[in-house]
């Protein structure tokens, strides 16, 4: 193909420029140029010349050849941090597959003039001790809310007027009524600058652990020696590790480095940001979901400048524009949300990696389960492994009783609830203590296992769940193998053979209908709808105005509560069913979580853990707490089944107006793939085969999967089969690429 005219992206943040414009390539730069290059071009009526990026090259002329103007030069990008932002879009268009807008739109932060936002503060009137003993009065009185915001004043002069009305769930009435004591005062300023504001207050350094000393050392002593890598940090939520993290941004930022540190959203607590303020003060910033396009450009501008050196932030801070990045690192790194739904669906451990190439920076995984994707480069020495033991807070781990609900069933009980948690429970209330009951909802949709034995129907091909559809038909969602809903257990023969049909709601209506009285509170997706009222909920029961929390996977991460000292588990086994690869690692994940919910204080906790599979070793190992023995059975099952990490997976996903013509396509597309795999017995196809949900907002959705041990075979596959699409007469349909997905279609 010879390279006579390039599409250029002219300005990523401006509207009505957010496509390419095409130009033609002069002689003198035939053969030099590349995607995602920097060039001028005359562009508008007055031929200014300005600057754009090239987004695509090709001998097609697509518009009128007399009107077409010429690409003037290149130029060097503005600065180094702008030229490693494009190789960085380009990196990631070529692993992840999009279009290089779409790339640089990820990367580059859009331009936008920054609204200036009054401010409100709460400021502290009074010394602490007097705060201390109002805390008591309003303690004796049961004023909750009041309670929950003194307790935040007695340790900081001022709080963002926002967290305490919003994160803290206090209603501006309390804040008034304060005000008018002569409590606090409420101030406003203009400011833009930094999220959250609290002074630098010193805190007496801890001394670190043995195991904390170690991993600070060495991680620093590899950087001096120019020996920059990734480490894995497997430790349980408590043994230190957001310690060692601020230590070690301490120590890069000595050595005058900025750092990166990124944060599921959900955990980015106020308590977790106030250590990194009390350590960096006005030199940290946070990026998060709240802040307006404005305002996350301001942030960037600040990296830019020099003005900061770290910043908190989901996976898109990784794209902060800081000159001289030393240090990545990411908490609870096996969270799903480190990957991006849209396209380009990168995911933020591997796009860490290529930063941290292009910096020559260290990053730093840190997890209580790792996701076997870590673990197994940690096993094979491309990441370095540290284990912190214990909790640093006291608190032991919870006894585990595991469940069997096929035997209740089959001794007479048909409660929802094992007798053994009905025991537990009682004990509770009586005692006055508090229970957390976790409704695994993962894969509600229509799983069909045996209630009598346990079995659970799978596809014979691809050893995943099979999933109930309308008209009772059971459907693989990586092969498209169905079958029909047998009317008894292929197993036992018991016709007790369905899917979970228990909402949180049945079971707080249960509750109290069994236990007359009890305190209970609910927190699911209609529970946490509007803003605010997740933490409300949180705050209320951390404050022991209830005694049962009930919920689904969103109460098992953030807080602590030093009161609960029971955990239910309804239904381990539902997330098994999960017509996904990632099942077992789901479940484990997630008991090992809720197990550790229970015991986090004085007292010592209990956890119940009732299933239909009691035997399944993603259930075992949680209980046990045990991490290497979880990993070594599900590793086998991924290198048995050629599933990532032991090999590479790509799906490819079709959207489609027309159900017949999407259907069309996406089977016309497999067999170009089978055909451009240069060795077809290096790769294998899967499907393709309909969505697991096949149709949403009148769209209809495909998907199959190519596997490959190689990574770059799936990448010329991509390649390929993009460079067929945009001659396709595609009407109403899209492709998009999916690599080591984390969830199916
Ligand atoms: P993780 O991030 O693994 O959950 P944290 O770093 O938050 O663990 O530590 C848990 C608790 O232990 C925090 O309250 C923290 O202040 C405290 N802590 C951490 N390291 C030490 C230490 N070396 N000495 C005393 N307390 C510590
Ligand atoms: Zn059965
Ligand atoms: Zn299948």
């Amino acid at each position: 193909m010879r390279e006579l005219y390039a599409d250029i992206i002219i300005d990523i943040s401006h509207e009505k420029l957010d496509r390419p414009f095409q130009y033609r390539v002069p002689e003198t730069l035939a053969g030099k140029l590349e995607t995602g290059m920097c060039v001028a071009v005359p562009f508008g009526a007055g031929n200014r010349l300005r600057k754009g990026y090239i987004v695509g090259l090709g001998d097609v002329c697509k518009f009128d050849p007399a009107r077409m103007k010429e690409i003037a030069g290149t130029v060097r990008g503005e600065s180094v941090v702008e030229e490693r932002q494009i190789a960085l879009a380009a990196w990631i268009r070529k692993n992840y597959g999009s279009t290089m807008i779409q790339a640089l739109k990820t990367v580059l932060p859009a331009r936008q003039t920054v609204k200036k936002l009054e401010r409100r503060t709460i400021r502290r009137l009074m010394g602490r001790e007097e705060i201390l003993s109002l805390l008591g009065e309003s303690r004796r009185k049961k004023q909750a809310a009041k309670g929950r915001l003194l307790e935040e004043m007695a340790d900081q002069e001022t709080i963002p007027y926002e967290w305490v009305t919003g994160k803290l769930g206090v209603s501006a009435q309390t804040v008034n009524s304060l005000e008018r004591a002569g409590v606090l005062r409420v101030e406003s300023s203009l400011s833009f600058r930094n999220p959250v504001k609290v002074e630098a207050s010193r805190e007496k350094e801890k001394t670190l652990s043995q195991a904390q000393g170690q991993v600070v050392e060495e991680v620093l002593a590899d950087y001096d020696q120019g020996q920059v890598g990734t480490y894995l940090l497997h430790g349980i939520t408590g043994s230190g590790k957001t310690e060692v993290y601020i230590r070690l941004v301490q120590g890069i930022v000595e050595r005058g480095r900025q750092a990166v540190v990124l944060i599921p959203e959900i955990a980015l607590t106020y308590q977790t940001l106030l250590r990194f303020y009390r350590c960096f003060g006005d030199r940290v910033s946070v990026l998060n979901s709240t802040l307006s396009a404005g305002e996350k450009y301001d942030q960037c501008e600040r990296a830019r400048k020099g003005e900061i050196d770290v910043i908190i932030g989901p996976r898109s801070a990784l794209f902060t524009p800081f000159p001289d990045i030393g240090l990545i690192v990411i908490d609870e790194e096996h969270e799903g949300s480190y990957k991006s739904e849209s396209s380009p669906k990168y995911h933020a451990r591997e796009v860490a990696r290529e930063v941290a190439r292009l910096h020559g920076a260290s990053v730093v995984l840190g997890s209580a389960t790792p996701s076997l994707e870590a673990y197994y480069r940690a096993r094979k020495g491309e990441y370095r492994l540290y284990t912190l033991g214990e909790r640093l807070t006291g608190g032991s781990l919870p006894k585990v009783y595991i469940e069997d609900l096929r035997k209740e069933l089959q001794e007479g009980n048909r409660s929802i609830f094992s007798r053994r948690f009905q025991g537990l429970l009682a004990e509770r209330l009586e005692r006055g203590e508090q229970a957390i009951l976790f409704l695994n909802r993962r894969g509600y949709a229509g799983f069909v296992s045996c209630r009598a034995c346990g079995h659970v129907m799978k596809c014979p091909h691809c050893d995943v769940s099979l999933s109930e559809h309308r008209g009772g038909r059971l459907l693989c969602h990586y092969c498209g193998y169905s079958q029909p809903k047998p009317p008894h257990c292929p197993e036992c023969g018991s016709p007790y053979i369905s899917g979970f049909k228990a909402g949180t709601q049945q079971i707080e209506e249960k509750l109290k209908e069994m236990y007359p009285g009890v305190r209970t509170l609910r927190m699911d997706g209609d529970t946490t709808r509007t803003k605010g009222s997740y933490e409300q909920i949180l705050a209320t029961f951390g404050n022991r105005e209830a005694d049962v929390l009930i919920g689904t996977q969103m109460i098992v991460k953030g807080h602590d509560f030093p009161g609960v000292t029971l955990v239910g588990v309804l239904a381990a086994d539902l997330s098994l069913g999960v017509g996904d690869y990632r099942a077992s690692e789901r479940t484990f994940q997630l008991l090992t979580q809720a197990v550790g919910r229970a015991g986090r204080g004085e007292l010592a906790g209990e956890a119940v853990i009732q299933t239909y599979q009691p035997e399944h070793y993603a259930v075992t190992y949680a209980a046990a707490q045990d991490y290497p023995g979880f990993y070594g059975e599900e590793i086998l099952f991924r290198e048995l089944m050629g599933y990532p990490p032991a090999s590479h997976m790509m799906a490819v996903q079709v959207f489609a107006r027309d159900e017949t013509r999407g259907a069309g396509l996406a089977s016309h597309l497999a067999k170009l793939a089978g055909d451009a795999a240069t060795d077809t017995l290096s790769i294998q196809i899967l499907g393709p085969a309909p969505g697991s949900i096949g149709r949403v907002n009148d769209i209809f959705r495909f998907v199959f999967y190519v596997k490959s041990k190689e990574y770059d075979t799936l990448i010329g596959i991509k390649d390929f089969l993009e460079e067929k699409i945009p001659s396709w007469q595609l009407s109403g349909e899209s492709v998009q690429f999916d690599f080591d997905p984390m969830n199916t279609l």
